[in-house]
């Protein structure tokens, strides 16, 4: 039970995580200017063992989760179980499955995936060979074919199962959003979200940063405007994230009713918060901490998920009572806001500096 102010507020008994997004494996093939892991700094990496991922599907099964995003800080399908955790989740009942991949070795897996898999959710940060390779260190082909393959199982009509593609946007790939939208139209996309580069050094916020930055309103005006046009007439949702923070803000794992589970089977209230890391906006570097409220081997989900410093963050998320400290006007002076253990309303841990609350970068779930 919460107490705020006169109020006394307690959790559903009907409350359950709807969602889980699921690391299966912190490794990657690719190495991308933009991914979380290069700023990692508490080492939390490995990969799930199958004691761990059997207690989950306990878990899933007792707690009628509805939805496994197959996600987290590096690629499910490196996992070397991946294809029986997929078949083990559908008949564990879990009714939609996605799975968040690079896409490059896509072209292998399909065959063995596509009845299994739901929603397909695809990074793509440049069409054009040259520049995809800058940005992610891999070959754009290898994602072309996978797609390609793909393709030739959705049944048009139906669109089934969903594709998704995720675009990255910095400032050397911004104009090749155009692209990359033909790209998604070419392709027969359901949905594309832009989201943005969260900068993880002061350099990379220099050479690659758009969020915040004087003269960027103009360029991406200019370009959700030919977004717009080119998306017109054909059935396809773009989610844009904003390069401000948003007044309105929404937390995407909190408002889907989502958890993220870690390799290890710890247990974190979101993506963001899963791992040790560092970012910097507007030279304010941040450290952050990794938040976890216990560990599925140990404890069983709806216990953790009631948890009352868990249901204390989700019932903060909800109702807004978090400071904001991207357009805090003392935040380049601020201690507080250098890392997420305080904020300057007591909370701990807190939420008032992130890029995903204020809707700057979007997280598929
Ligand atoms: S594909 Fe994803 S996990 Fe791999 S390096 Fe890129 S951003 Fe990181
Ligand atoms: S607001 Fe951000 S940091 Fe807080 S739980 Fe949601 S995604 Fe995680
Ligand atoms: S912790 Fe409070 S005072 Fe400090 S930057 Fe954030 S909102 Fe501003």
């Amino acid at each position: 039970m919460l107490k705020y102010r006169d109020w006394i507020i307690d959790l559903s008994t009907q409350s359950y995580p709807d969602t889980i997004v699921l690391e299966l494996t912190t490794d990657c093939n690719l190495k991308c200017i933009h991914c979380f892991r290069n700023a990692i700094w508490d080492c939390s990496t490995g990969a799930m063992d199958k004691k761990t991922f059997s207690r989950l599907l306990e878990e899933i099964i007792k707690c009628n989760v509805e939805r496994v995003v197959l996600s987290g800080w590096g690629e499910p399908l490196l996992h070397k179980e991946i294809i029986n955790c997929i078949y083990e989740l559908k008949e564990a009942r879990v009714s939609s499955i996605a799975l968040n991949t690079n896409g490059t070795l896509l072209s292998e897996y399909v065959d063995s995936l596509i009845t299994y898999i739901d929603e397909f959710i695809i990074s793509i940060d440049a069409v054009n060979k040259d520049l995809y390779r800058t940005i992610r260190q891999g070959d754009f082909s290898d994602v072309l074919n996978g797609i390609i393959k793909l393709n030739k199982y959705r049944i048009r009509k139906i669109m089934k199962p969903a594709l998704t593609l995720l675009f990255t946007a910095n400032l050397i790939n911004i104009k090749e959003l155009i692209n990359v939208v033909k790209f998604a139209k070419n392709v027969g996309a359901n949905k594309l979200i832009i989201s943005n580069f969260i900068p993880i050094s002061y350099e990379t916020e220099d050479k690659l940063g758009i969020l915040v930055k004087h003269d960027i309103p103009k360029l991406y005006d200019n370009i959700i405007s030919e977004i717009a046009k080119l998306s017109m007439g054909y059935n396809i949702l773009i989610s844009i994230a904003s390069y401000k923070p948003k007044v309105e803000r929404l937390c995407p794992f909190i408002s889907n009713n989502a958890v993220f589970i870690r390799f290890d089977g710890s247990v974190s209230p979101c993506l963001n918060y899963a791992h040790g890391w560092k970012f910097v906006l507007e030279g304010i570097p941040r450290k952050i901490h990794s938040v976890t409220y216990g560990n599925i081997s140990n404890n069983d989900l709806d216990e953790i998920w009631r948890q009352y410093r868990y249901t204390q963050l989700r019932y903060n998320l909800d109702a807004g009572l978090f400071p904001s400290c991207l357009d805090c006007p003392t935040r380049k002076v601020c201690r507080y806001t250098l890392s997420n253990e305080y904020d300057c309303w007591g909370n701990n841990p807190t939420c008032a500096h992130c890029i995903f609350y204020h809707r700057m970068a979007i997280c598929p779930i």
